[in-house]
């Protein structure tokens, strides 16, 4: 842990940019700065280079370089993919299925839609975040012109039944949107396996930079631009291309496929020691997601007695960044959306927390990171009132 100051364990909210990604995309900064839409060579190369970087992403998911388009990351990916659909496909029908579960760019932009004269279906989740496909078919309707399921959870974890989900979509003919901002990089996705038409992906989720990211569009899809001006992105995104973000982007998946074998089996191993320990040596924790149907990286507890924010605040004293929630609702009071959809009451919900692993952890931060969990959930227990109570009535 030589010059290393904390244990970063919030990598669903936001990871560290590769060495390797920022050399890439040094050069496009200062001497390679030109406009790919210039003519002249100096400026072709970055044309040029923008193509391989979309090739690139293209065949990490099975699909075609043209159905990649670069935007300014997950939440611009998900407000195109739900408004462009609602705007073009308006007249076949106006209902939209999604789950209680999505990240807010989804939930926001389909309250949004509502407001448009929409009408939205929020499926629920079962106990362990799995969205219930029967719950799914029922919910479709002859004008359900949407279906946007997140390939797996930015709190919980939970990895969904994608492939089924898209199943249904197409035997329906009902077009399916994945925000896939947690698994891309994390677990091997192909568009066509799992019948996907629209998909959502951020680099900075993935070790590369912020303010980038994709939507994949499959050919054939009717939607007109999202940003109007000059041609870029086949005319339906417009602006001069963040050349240095997608060559970091680019650079980002291409190291995140390379690796994703070995790097998520190490991050498994850390993720189940890890969970392993809190749950036996932590009493009234349980685990919260799916215990398989998980992504490599993510660990969510809750311990019973205890505030997450006195937990998180006591955690950063010890050295160690985690998150009670998802990062855009700590701040707030509410108890997270995602933990209540899977059942949990207020109380329990309130004391939730989320740390997620990425490539530099250790097994011997895992080891500290338990220790202190240990220390911090016995010292704000033992100043609960509740606790007490609960000790008084139930330990003889
Ligand atoms: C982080 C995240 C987003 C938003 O991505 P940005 O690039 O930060 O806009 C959307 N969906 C999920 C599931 C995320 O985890």
């Amino acid at each position: 842990m030589e010059g290393k100051r904390f244990i970063y364990l919030d990598h669903a909210a936001t990871t560290p940019a590769r060495p390797e990604v920022v050399e890439a995309m040094l050069p496009y900064f200062t001497e390679s700065f030109g406009n790919p839409s210039s003519v002249y060579t100096f400026s072709q190369k970055n044309k040029a280079k923008i193509t391989e970087c979309r090739e690139l992403i293209a065949n990490t998911l099975g699909a075609k370089s043209n159905e990649i388009y670069f935007t300014a990351g997950g939440s611009e990916s998900d407000n195109w993919a739900l408004k462009a659909t609602a705007e073009a496909y308006a007249e076949k029908g106006k209902h939209i299925i999604t789950t209680k579960i999505e990240h807010h760019a989804i939930l926001h932009t389909a309250q949004y839609l509502e407001s448009r004269g929409f009408e939205v279906t929020y499926l629920d989740v079962d106990e362990n975040g799995l969205v219930k496909l029967d719950q799914l078919k029922s919910a479709i309707r002859p004008d359900t012109i949407l279906i946007s399921v997140m390939f797996a959870n930015n709190e919980i974890g939970t990895i969904e039944p994608i492939k089924e989900i898209g199943e249904i979509a197409k035997e329906h003919g009902i077009i399916f949107h994945t925000d896939a901002v947690q698994a891309y990089g994390q677990v091997p996705i192909n568009v066509d396996e799992c019948h996907i038409d629209m998909l959502s992906a951020s680099g900075h989720k993935l070790n590369g930079p912020k303010g980038i990211g994709f939507l994949y569009i499959r050919t054939g899809l009717k939607l007109r631009s999202f940003v109007h001006g000059g041609a870029q992105e086949r005319s339906r995104r417009a602006g001069t291309e963040n050349v240095t973000g997608i060559v970091g982007l680019a650079k980002a998946a291409e190291i995140a496929f390379e690796t994703m074998e070995e790097r998520t089996k190490k991050e498994c191993e850390l993720r189940d020691y890890l969970i392993d320990r809190v749950l036996a040596e932590v009493p009234y924790a349980r685990l919260n997601g799916h215990r398989s149907k998980r992504l490599p990286n993510n660990v969510n507890i809750s311990f019973q007695f205890i505030e997450g924010e006195s937990m998180l605040i006591m955690l950063d004293m010890a050295g160690i960044c985690g998150s009670s929630g998802s990062a855009c609702t700590s701040g707030s009071l509410d108890p997270s959306h995602v933990l209540l959809a899977i059942g949990l009451p207020h109380e329990i919900a309130h004391g939730s927390l989320r740390l997620t692993l990425g490539d530099e952890n250790t097994k011997e931060e895992m080891d500290y990171v338990v220790d202190k969990i240990k220390e911090i959930v016995e010292k704000l227990r033992s100043m609960s009132p509740l606790y007490e109570d609960f000790v008084r009535k139930n330990v003889q």
